[in-house]
């Protein structure tokens, strides 16, 4: 059997072990310590202000910080970008808030910016209240219509979560994805262009509310003498050993939105010329970090083979992310659409992207994929 191919390994420098070793050397074992702190730093320098970061367990933590710190509530209409992993949405849930949909453009496989309008003046006209929030995704690291989607949100005063989990050093406009939102958030999952095993952060735009989303992610003591609740919190910090992962990770993070564009460019460079494939493109305004490479082919049939055909020679891949407005659980709520993501679902596969990708393993995909269009029966 051939080596196998995964689709997006976590990439470990070796750095990661020493900041670990720190942890355990001081004793803090803990989610209170100095990698946390220093590990939030690195955040802020690299992505630059107005950024306060704030280490937290997950990325889908991050995201219901977000929204208790906007006081959002039972009931309460959050558009959504449908065309995400369910954590985009979850959160909106565990409140008992009320996720609304809406669909891609083309440009950028994110929120369509015609249609959030539209979503927004049907809302306004039909419940005579707008929507408390919108949630927006970097859809594989690549930035979505960052200036539409605001001037829509300031035109109507609503706050803009920005759920760049997959868009670690990504830019739009030569500024860093994490720093749009009225908050922000980045996932560290095992799968994550940068990872701590399991993490995520926060960011906010000011002291005080980095301060107090510290206060609700562990567990909301009011003073740190006496057990005294007057709000609920959560279990939500990071802890020092896994901060200490993400100091070695971040560390690389240059060179690793190199090699995962350069994944991309090697195989947009040999199959670009077939015509059944596409690319999700980047516009001038973007610089993806490529966290995923995902291609659409003309037919589902295609894809469906070509996933075999991969899978049969040990090599990972993965559908892109069932859009929310088809997703079983989602039935009964209320969606725009216009058809595009549904389209980019069904005949769409993500290729293997790690940073640790050889030259040798991107030859092998290509191969198959090129093989198979050469056949005869491909169409
Ligand atoms: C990974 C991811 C998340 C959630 O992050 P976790 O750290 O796994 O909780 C949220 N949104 C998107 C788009 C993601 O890809």
């Amino acid at each position: 059997m051939n080596k196998r191919i995964w689709l997006s390994p976590p990439d470990i420098t070796g750095l990661e072990l020493k900041y670990i070793n720190d942890a355990f050397a001081s004793n803090w074992i803990a989610p209170v310590g100095p990698n946390i702190n220093t590990f939030e730093t690195d955040i802020e320098t690299y992505i630059g202000k107005p950024s306060n970061v704030v280490a937290l367990n997950s990325g889908t933590a991050a995201i219901h910080l977000a929204l208790d710190l906007l006081g959002i509530g039972k009931g309460d209409e959050i558009l959504c970008q449908s065309k995400t992993f369910i954590a985009s949405v979850n959160p909106v849930i565990y409140k008992g808030a009320i996720p609304i949909f809406i669909d891609s453009e083309e440009l950028t496989w994110n929120m369509c910016p015609d249609l959030l309008e539209k979503a927004i003046q049907n809302r306004i006209e039909v419940t005579e209240k707008k929507p408390k929030a919108i949630i927006v995704v970097d859809l594989y690291g690549m930035p979505y219509q960052v200036d539409k989607i605001h001037n829509i949100a300031n035109h109507y005063g609503i706050p803009i979560i920005e759920d760049s989990a997959e868009a670690f050093g990504s830019r739009y406009n030569d500024k860093y994805c994490g720093t749009f939102g009225e908050f922000s958030i980045f996932s560290f999952n095992g799968n994550k262009i940068i990872t701590t095993s399991g993490g995520g952060a926060l960011i906010t735009r000011s002291k005080q509310q980095k301060e107090r989303a510290i206060f609700l992610a562990t567990q909301a003591n009011d003073t740190t003498r006496d057990y005294n609740h007057s709000t609920i919190g959560y279990n939500y910090r990071m802890s020092n050993i896994l901060a200490g992962i993400g100091r070695g990770q971040i560390r690389s993070i240059t060179t690793k939105i190199e090699k995962r564009r350069a994944n991309f460019d090697f195989y947009y460079q040999h199959l670009h010329g077939i015509p059944q494939i596409q690319f999700q493109p980047e516009n001038d305004n973007n610089y993806s970090n490529r966290w995923l490479t995902c291609i659409t082919l003309n037919s589902k049939k295609n894809r469906d083979r070509i996933i075999q055909l991969l899978n049969d020679d040990n090599i990972e891949t993965k559908l892109s992310w069932k859009p929310m407005h088809m997703q079983p659980v989602f039935k009964d709520h209320i969606s725009f659409t216009n058809g595009i993501s549904e389209d980019i679902y069904k005949k769409s596969l993500c290729l293997p992207s790690g940073s640790s990708l050889t030259q040798e393993d991107l030859i092998r995909i290509v191969s198959i994929i090129k093989t198979y269009f050469t056949d005869n029966d491909a169409n």
